[in-house]
């Protein structure tokens, strides 16, 4: 399966391996609409920055049963991103493990310590 980069409309670009006729996934961040990049397009400079933990796949099945190729390049982009958040601490996002991420937490899941109205 090819990697596609995609767009959403809250200017968010992110990469996914995709079947060539899939509809496009839903955004990562606000669960929008996205499009599918030209073919060859690159996430370039901003690359360089690896996937953001939330971004990253949180299991086996996310990293498509072991695909060689893909766990490579998630473990290349894992190691970029760990010496760009080692260079950069104030970007490493929230490292709070995830207590839950399922119904009304599925688009912002609950974090270790975090309080929310019920
Ligand atoms: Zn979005």
């Amino acid at each position: 399966m090819p990697i596609y980069v995609y767009r959403c409309n809250c200017g968010l670009r992110f990469e996914q391996l995709a079947e060539l006729n899939a509809p496009a996934p839903e955004c990562p961040t606000c669960a929008g609409t996205t499009h599918k990049m030209p073919s060859g397009f690159s996430l370039g400079g901003l690359a360089n920055a690896g996937l953001s933990r939330d971004h990253m796949p949180q299991t086996w099945r996310g990293l498509y049963r072991g695909d060689r190729e893909y766990v490579t390049r998630m473990q290349r982009q894992w190691d970029r991103r760990q010496r760009f958040e080692a260079k950069y601490p104030e970007l490493a996002g929230d490292t709070r493990p995830v207590l839950a991420h399922e119904g009304r937490y599925h688009n912002a899941p609950l974090r270790a310590g975090e309080r929310r109205p019920t």
